[in-house]
């Protein structure tokens, strides 16, 4: 895949970001903090090593969400980007949802999927974890 493909960006264009090489996993997040965060149902997060990402525009707002992680986001749209755990500041997970081609990042695993909202209705067959997925 050209690189110029794993680009991605907010909504209004503002905060750009590249990711280079293949992710290490995608999947759909079903927790209540993702949902909110997201304002969706369920976010996809695909993610990637720190080393493979970098910002090419724009520099987002980071919140801290809770004790462990924080939350980048496009200060002027509003648009999530990225999602890091303190204590893996190694690797981060980037919203599958702003990238220029989300298609081409398909989830392969639900997690928190008892935190899923009843009326969401999955036909897929990937595993689902009922927290994180073992793999981290
Ligand atoms: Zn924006
Ligand atoms: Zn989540």
């Amino acid at each position: 895949m050209a690189e110029q493909l794993r680009e991605g960006g907010c909504l209004c264009g503002a905060v750009r970001y590249r990711i280079t090489g293949a992710p290490m996993g995608v999947e759909y997040c079903h927790c209540s903090m993702c949902r909110r965060a997201g304002g969706a149902p369920v976010v996809a997060w695909a993610d990637v090593s720190a080393g493979n990402f970098a910002w090419l525009q724009g520099t987002p707002v980071s919140f801290r969400s809770s004790r462990e992680a924080t939350r980048l986001f496009c200060g002027r749209c509003g648009s999530p980007l990225v999602f890091q755990w303190d204590a893996t500041p190694e690797k981060l997970s980037v919203t599958v949802g702003t990238l220029d081609r989300p298609e081409d990042f398909v989830p392969r695993q639900h997690i928190y999927h008892a935190d899923r909202l009843p009326w969401l209705l999955l036909s897929d067959d990937v595993p689902r974890y009922d927290q994180d997925a073992p793999e981290g």
